[in-house]
Parts: C-alpha cells; sequence; structure tokens
C-alpha cells in the first residue's frame, strides 16, 4: 500500500511542476540567453569606474586634484602627481582603481569637478587573474573611451571664506 502511495504521490509532483513550467511557457521570457545577449544597463547604473578623456584631443581630463582619492570611502583609488614643465598643468602619472575593494558607491564622480572620472554600466570583468582588477591609468583610459561624453551642469560656484565673512557683514 505504502508503495503505490510514494508512486501517487511521485506522479503528483511531477503534474505539479509541469503545471508551472506551462504556466510561463506561453508568457514573456524574462531571461536572455548571455553571453550572446546582453542587456542594455540604464544610464545610471554602478559598474565599473572609468577615465574620461577630451574626445577632441584624446588626453585625460584628469587635472589629478586628489578630491576623488579623498572621496573614496575605500581608498581604492591611488593617485601620483605630476607637473607638465611646459604647460605647468597637473597630470596623474599614475592612477589606479582597485576593483577588488571597490564598493561601486559612486562618490569618486561626484567628487570630480572636471569630468574625469565616470562610473559605467561595464559590468564584465570576471577574471582567474585578481591582480588584473587592479586598473591602471592606460586601462581605466581605453575602457572609458566609448563612454558618452557629457558634460556634469554647471554647479554653482563655492564661496570662499572671505565672500561669506562679506556678505554676513553685509547683512548686519
Ligand atoms: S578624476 Fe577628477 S577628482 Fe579625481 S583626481 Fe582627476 S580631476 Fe581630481
Ligand atoms: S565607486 Fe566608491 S569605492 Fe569605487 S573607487 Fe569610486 S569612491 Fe571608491
Amino acid at each position: 500500500m505504502d508503495y503505490f502511495k510514494k508512486i501517487f504521490s511521485g506522479i503528483y509532483n511531477l503534474l505539479l511542476g509541469l503545471k508551472t513550467t506551462l504556466k510561463y511557457l506561453p508568457g514573456r521570457s524574462v531571461t536572455i540567453q548571455y553571453p550572446k545577449q546582453r542587456w542594455t544597463m540604464p544610464e545610471r547604473s554602478r559598474g565599473i569606474v572609468v577615465l574620461l578623456s577630451n574626445p577632441e584631443t584624446g588626453e585625460l581630463n584628469c587635472t589629478a586634484c586628489l578630491l576623488c582619492q579623498k572621496a573614496c570611502p575605500v581608498a581604492a583609488i591611488t593617485i601620483t602627481q605630476a607637473k607638465n614643465p611646459e604647460t605647468k598643468k597637473r597630470y596623474p602619472k599614475k592612477f589606479e582603481i582597485n576593483t577588488l575593494i571597490c564598493c561601486f558607491c559612486g562618490l569618486c564622480e561626484e567628487a570630480c569637478n572636471f569630468d574625469a572620472i565616470k562610473m559605467t554600466g561595464k559590468y564584465e570583468f570576471a577574471t582567474f587573474d585578481k591582480q588584473s582588477l587592479i586598473l591602471g591609468k592606460e586601462r581605466l583610459q581605453e575602457l572609458g573611451r566609448d563612454v558618452k561624453y557629457e558634460p556634469k551642469r554647471k554647479r554653482p560656484a563655492v564661496k570662499s571664506a572671505a565672500d561669506k565673512s562679506t556678505s554676513q557683514e553685509d547683512k548686519q
């Protein structure tokens, strides 16, 4: 008797599973055939961080101001400043992002006033070599080449301490 009960239970559970399969069969598929198909990531998605270049000159927008390095909560950014002796402009001699510890918070992009660093929709960076996830300047620039360059909205000018004290005196 127990034997037949088990057979019946097995058939019942099989049909129950098939019922669920049949229920979703005619509907729209919610999965894709990765890697043949890929999602188009939303504009504001937080994937890998890249460096942006000026599309005309091809040079990095980064001025090595270190703001992003200071804003990074996990110290994933390492920058070494250098100065061009001819133009007297600062540039990053070394710019490294350790993707292994990056928490994709976006604070580096927020801190940058030069549209030089950006979070992208790029999410495919699985590798067997952990070291390759510490991205250097050239790699970061290369990854940012096809990223749309859109200057941020103009930020309101930050008042200096001297300006503030003048405006306070005016009020009195
Ligand atoms: S990426 Fe932006 S915030 Fe970071 S050092 Fe370069 S200019 Fe400064
Ligand atoms: S996204 Fe956040 S954690 Fe990653 S490098 Fe930028 S500030 Fe650091």
